[in-house]
């Protein structure tokens, strides 16, 4: 089920240039009315239902069914974001709630940085930097199988 915005819950990220749901969608599908200041999903055929909106949103106005994989069927699911770790809060279909954390980075916020080992590599070079530190080597052609 694609993303759905619960619009009691929903403040319009307080009236700010770009809502928080607005700027995280990896496929630009949330839009803000003006007038009631509450967002939807525009599309909700293109949602392929990442969790980032419900993710980030701060009033927890957003809900995407969650996947059967992880949570009970009929079960509602939302998370928490911290610093740290996402809380999720799972609520089942006989009222019974569960929550669970896990940690969501190993470097402080912010820090986060995947080129740092990668100093001095030849960035232009033809080889993927994974190529390069499996220790490929582009091949000269033979020319005599060059037509
Ligand atoms: S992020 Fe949440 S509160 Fe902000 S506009 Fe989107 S749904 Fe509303
Ligand atoms: S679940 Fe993902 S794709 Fe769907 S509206 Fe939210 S951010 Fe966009």
């Amino acid at each position: 089920m694609p993303s759905f915005v619960i619009s009691e819950k929903c403040d319009g990220c307080k009236g700010g240039d770009k809502t928080a749901c607005m700027y995280i969608c990896p496929n630009d599908l949330m839009v803000l009315e003006p007038n009631s200041m509450k967002a939807y999903n525009q599309e909700p055929d293109q949602c392929w239902e990442c969790f980032s909106c419900v993710k980030i949103c701060p009033t927890q106005a957003i809900e995407v069914r969650g996947y059967a994989d992880f949570v009970p069927l009929g079960s509602s699911i939302m998370p928490m974001m911290g610093t740290e770790d996402v809380m999720w809060t799972c609520k089942f279909r006989n009222g019974l709630i569960k929550r669970f954390k896990f940690p969501i980075r190993t470097t402080p916020e912010g820090q986060a940085n995947a080129y740092l080992d990668q100093k001095g590599k030849d960035i232009e070079g033809p080889l993927l930097f994974t190529e390069e530190i499996d220790g490929k080597e582009i091949c000269d052609p033979d020319p005599s199988q060059l037509v």
